[in-house]
């Protein structure tokens, strides 16, 4: 959608510029009277712009792009181009929801047959799907007094888009899909700030970052390990067209982070249709219980020692806070059965979850819990069971979360975390032949 936007705000400058030319021709001919004329029609267009920022005072200075590409922009635009005798137009538009093309192509006052001919012509190749966001192109051309259409040019998903021209009265309406081609990309840096954007810096796609988060997430709390100077290496798939511009991302082949002065490499294997991401020694990264079991949160209080901040004297915290913004959904750190999902003591909105014969997690002061989360349900590691609140002897919105081993409350910070599965016999054995083959490309790639 980022590089469709992106061709769309390249047409309108294309657009801006052919309106240019045309007032360069326009003053050579024209004397006088017709200055004024132009001046006042940009004084008009100016001051409606400005009227139409001025309205949206409530948006940021960023949204000012936003609303550059936006259809009032594109009616501003028009209007410039209304004054201009030319019998040629060009207009953007952006798709709305519940727009369908024949009624976009009626907001422009074009000739109703042309439209109807255009649509069946359309409609026989079944191209007319548009999606919401997506930009639209338009050419007509007004004679005597009669708008029609010249060109037509839309996107129907990331790859495709759909280009109908004129031919006297016809209509050749052709699909244009993008060759992708795969291609394999090895991308590193040092951590400054934080990892997303160290990995934005190095042009790593949005969607990567997230997927090696998540990869990385039952090793690295990465609200708290992660320190200016470690470093990643990711290596994936990307999906480009034939002019190297990147339109899709595939499945991360291997990534390693340098943190807490240690190395983890992790290698995607599959075997028997299981995907997974696994250390060099063949042990899967996905452990039976998260340290975070709260995305976007920031550890406040841990397991310790410390004044209560309600009761007011020094007590021991049997659990650890994350800080987070009321609704903030909550997750099971590992499959199981629920406990407990009810008001209970001082923890309000409570949830316990029973893993196996020794590890319990329990959830408190949550807003509310997630749909169909009550006792006696399984749920799978990484589903809702609830939402961040502050309900029950809480001070603000927090989760509380503890993790018992045995009936007794441990730090789960600190705790080691009891592994996933290690792969053996004949897995282990192709798990090695696929691990060389990924180091051996890795090399080769780095060197590029
Ligand atoms: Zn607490």
């Amino acid at each position: 959608m980022l590089s469709l936007r992106m061709t769309n705000f390249l047409n309108l400058s294309t657009a801006l510029k052919k309106q240019t030319v045309l007032f360069l021709g326009f003053l050579n001919k024209k004397k006088y009277p017709f200055y004024f004329f132009i001046i006042a029609i940009f004084f008009v267009a100016y001051a409606f712009a400005l009227n139409k920022i001025k309205s949206h005072k409530e948006l940021k200075e960023n949204n000012f792009n936003s609303f550059l590409k936006s259809n009032e922009f594109n009616n501003i635009k028009e209007f410039i181009f209304e004054n201009i005798k030319s019998p040629y137009k060009e207009y953007s538009y952006t798709v709305e929801s519940n727009d369908t093309l024949e009624k976009v192509l009626k907001k422009y006052n074009i000739d109703s047959a042309d439209i109807n001919n255009l649509i069946s012509e359309i409609m026989k190749k079944k191209l007319t799907n548009i999606s919401p966001g997506a930009p639209i192109q338009i050419v007509t051309k007004e004679e005597k007094g009669i708008k029609k259409i010249i060109s037509l040019f839309y996107p129907i998903d990331a790859i495709t888009s759909v280009e109908v021209k004129r031919n006297k009265d016809i209509f050749d309406v052709s699909k244009i899909i993008l060759e992708l081609s795969r291609k394999e990309i090895v991308l590193s840096n040092t951590i400054k700030n934080n990892l997303y954007s160290s990995a934005i810096e190095v042009g790593i796609e949005p969607n990567i970052i997230v997927e090696f988060a998540n990869i990385f997430g039952f090793e690295v709390d990465f609200q708290r390990d992660i320190r200016t100077g470690d470093t990643f290496e990711i290596y994936y798939e990307q999906y480009v067209d034939d002019e190297n511009v990147v339109r899709n991302t595939g499945k991360i082949i291997y990534a390693s982070m340098f943190v807490n002065n240690k190395d983890l490499s992790l290698y995607n294997f599959k075997y028997n249709n299981n995907q997974g991401y696994y250390d060099v020694d063949g042990k899967s990264v996905i452990k039976t219980l998260m340290k975070t079991p709260i995305n976007g949160a920031r550890l406040s209080s841990s397991f310790g020692m410390r004044k209560h901040p309600i009761l007011g004297y020094n007590k021991l915290h049997q659990g650890t806070d994350f800080a987070a913004s009321k609704g903030t959904p909550i997750m099971a750190s590992g499959s199981g059965v629920i406990l407990r999902a009810q008001v209970y003591k001082g923890y309000g909105n409570y949830v316990s979850i029973k893993h196996n014969s020794t590890y319990v997690t329990a959830y408190g002061h949550m807003s509310k819990f997630g749909r169909g989360i009550k006792k006696g349900v399984r749920v799978n590691q990484g589903k809702i069971i609830g939402y961040v609140g502050s309900t029950g002897m809480s001070t603000g919105p927090h989760l509380h979360y503890e993790v018992l081993k045995n009936g007794k409350r441990i730090n789960s910070q600190r705790m080691k975390l009891p592994s996933g599965k290690i792969l053996n016999n004949e897995a282990r054995n192709k798990f090695e032949v696929d691990r060389i083959k990924i180091d051996v490309k890795l090399a080769q790639l780095r060197k590029n």
